[in-house]
Formats: C-alpha cells, sequence, structure tokens
C-alpha cells in the first residue's frame, strides 16, 4: 500500500528539528513523499518553503502545497522556480481557503483549476500535480454535480491525481469513486485519512471543511473527551477499520493528515501489517 503523509510548516526553529525526527520515524512507512501545507492566503510562505527545503535536505520525496494568494502571478512563478530549483517534481494544487473579498481583490485566478493551467502553462510537464476531491462535496459547492464537474476542470487543466477531503463514511468514498469514473475521471483519487487524536480540534477541523463525523463515531469521542488514552485507541481502531474497507476497494493509496505527529499514524499501519515498525 503507497502512502503520502501530510505535515504543515512549523514556524519556529525547534519545531522544523522536531519535524525532522518525525519525518525520520515515518519513514519506516516508506512514504511515496511528504506533503507540506501552504497557509491561506499565503500566510506560510516562507515557513512552507523552509520545511520543503529542510526535508529534502534531509533526503525525503517532498511535495509543496501551492495556492495562489494575495500576490501576484509573477511571486507564484517565483516560488515554482525556487521549487524547481529544489528538485521538486510534484505539487499539491489548491485554492486555499482564502476569505471571498480577498479573493476577489487579490488575484485573477479564482480556482483551483486555473492554478492548475498556469502550471501547465509555465512547466509544462515538470510537475505532477495533486488535486482536492470532495467525496462528501466541498461546503461552498453550488451541488455535488457542480463540485464533481469542478473536479473534472481540475483534471482536464493537467491535473494528474486527485486526493480526497477527509471523511468516516466509506460510503461517501465509494460512492464518489463511482460517480468520479461514470463521468470518465480515471486519475487515481487517494484517499485522505485523518488519524483521531483529538476531540475539540477533530469536531472543530470538520465543521469547517464539511467531513461528517458519523453520530456512533462523535458520541463515543465525546464519552472519551477526558480520557486522551482511551480517545487515541478508540481513534487508531476506528481509522483501522476505515483504511481496511478502503484496501479492500484497491485504492490507489493512503494519504495520511498527519497533524506533524507519528503515533497513531505508525499505529494504524502497523495493524494494517505494513511494516515491522518500532515506536
Ligand atoms: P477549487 O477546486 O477552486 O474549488 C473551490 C470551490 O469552488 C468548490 O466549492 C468548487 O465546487 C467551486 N468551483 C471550483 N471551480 C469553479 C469554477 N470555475 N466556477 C465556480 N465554482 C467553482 N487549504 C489551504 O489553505 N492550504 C493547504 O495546504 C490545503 N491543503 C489541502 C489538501 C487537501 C488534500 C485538501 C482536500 C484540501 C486542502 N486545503 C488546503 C483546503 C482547500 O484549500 C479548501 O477546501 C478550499 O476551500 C478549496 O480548495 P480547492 O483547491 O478544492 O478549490
Amino acid at each position: 500500500m503507497l502512502v503520502s503523509i501530510e505535515f504543515f510548516p512549523p514556524d519556529v526553529d525547534k519545531g522544523l528539528l522536531k519535524l525532522r525526527q518525525v519525518a525520520t520515524k515515518m519513514a519506516v512507512l516508506q512514504p511515496e513523499y511528504f506533503s507540506v501545507t501552504y497557509g491561506a492566503g499565503g500566510s506560510t510562505k516562507n515557513d512552507t518553503y523552509r520545511t520543503v527545503e529542510t526535508l529534502i535536505q534531509a533526503g525525503f520525496e517532498v511535495a509543496p502545497h501551492l495556492s495562489f494568494d494575495a500576490g501576484s502571478e509573477q511571486e507564484v512563478e517565483a516560488l515554482l522556480d525556487r521549487y524547481v530549483a529544489l528538485g521538486i517534481r510534484r505539487v499539491v494544487t489548491l485554492r486555499g481557503d482564502v476569505p471571498e473579498d480577498r479573493l476577489a481583490s487579490c488575484n485573477k485566478m479564482r480556482h483551483a483549476s486555473e492554478l492548475v493551467r498556469f502550471i501547465r502553462q509555465r512547466h509544462q510537464d515538470h510537475f505532477r500535480i495533486e488535486v482536492a476531491a470532495y467525496p462528501e462535496t466541498h461546503p461552498a459547492a453550488a451541488s455535488a454535480e457542480a463540485d464533481l464537474q469542478w473536479l473534472k476542470a481540475k483534471i482536464d487543466a493537467g491535473a494528474n491525481a486527485a486526493i480526497t477531503q477527509y471523511f468516516y463514511n466509506c460510503d461517501a468514498y465509494e460512492d464518489f469513486i463511482n460517480r468520479c469514473s461514470r463521468l470518465g475521471l480515471n486519475v487515481p483519487i487517494v484517499p485522505g485519512v485523518m488519524p483521531i487524536t483529538n476531540y475539540a480540534r477533530l469536531v472543530g477541523f470538520s465543521k469547517k471543511c464539511g467531513a461528517e463525523i458519523p453520530r456512533w463515531i462523535l458520541k463515543r469521542l465525546e464519552q472519551y473527551q477526558d480520557d486522551t488514552a482511551s480517545l487515541r485507541s478508540f481513534g487508531v481502531e476506528v481509522v483501522t477499520a476505515l483504511c481496511e474497507r478502503l484496501q479492500s476497494l484497491a485504492v490507489p493509496g493512503i494519504h495520511f493528515y498527519s497533524m506533524n505527529q507519528s503515533k497513531a499514524v505508525l499505529a494504524i499501519c502497523r495493524n494494517l501489517g505494513m511494516a515491522r515498525l518500532a515506536d
């Protein structure tokens, strides 16, 4: 099973050192790549670059996330050139969660498909481009069907593959890939998987990004709010079962939203029999 692992950029040197240690622990999974998020509106531009550079120097395959931001097309271009110089061959290309008013005023590009097209025009086939997909529908989408059509627009613009928003209801993913396939979208649609390690954070994130936490899971998590060990152990159990079901669907890989923590991802992968792993 191929895995990729997502990090967010720490904003201090100590955090970067720690992240490098986390990446080294996770290297036992032989991930296809580590990806590094890009703060909405370019807020982490320098930190993302520094994190990518650090992981590259440590010898890992890395895919920066990239979105257009308050800067000009020239700034996006300059960042892409720096990534080319670093030897980067893959980017996760997104719109980002920029507030509507800023989006309207700051840049010609409004949707991720435009950024995909921009990258293809400037760099042809240099980069493998991953884009975001939403089995449970993007929260701002006009409809599930419209959202799927906009995913198609990103693929038509030159994206090679998609990574999904996380979900805990595997039926949503299965239905989504069937709909993609009926639409002739034959690129890999890699499921994004979020380990469960923190009740408040998960509930907050899920509300924002439109990921549904099934009631039976939510109720159990509520029960463990003040008992971190039980919450984490239940989280590993639930997410292992989800990954087993994904494996049975012969998914092209799994993208873990690691939140810069190795323990839960390693425990899940150990349960999946992926490798003999040290703690
Ligand atoms: P788009 O594909 O542009 O879609 C955004 C919305 O607009 C959708 O509702 C879509 O239906 C609609 N739409 C798309 N095209 C059009 C069009 N031409 N006309 C009208 N409507 C259209 N956010 C970050 O800020 N930084 C990150 O690093 C980051 N990494 C992510 C990684 C993954 C794998 C995923 C799934 C999400 C990530 N996000 C990140 C969140 C993402 O930026 C948000 O979900 C954002 O709101 C949408 O981004 P998108 O690339 O899907 O946008």
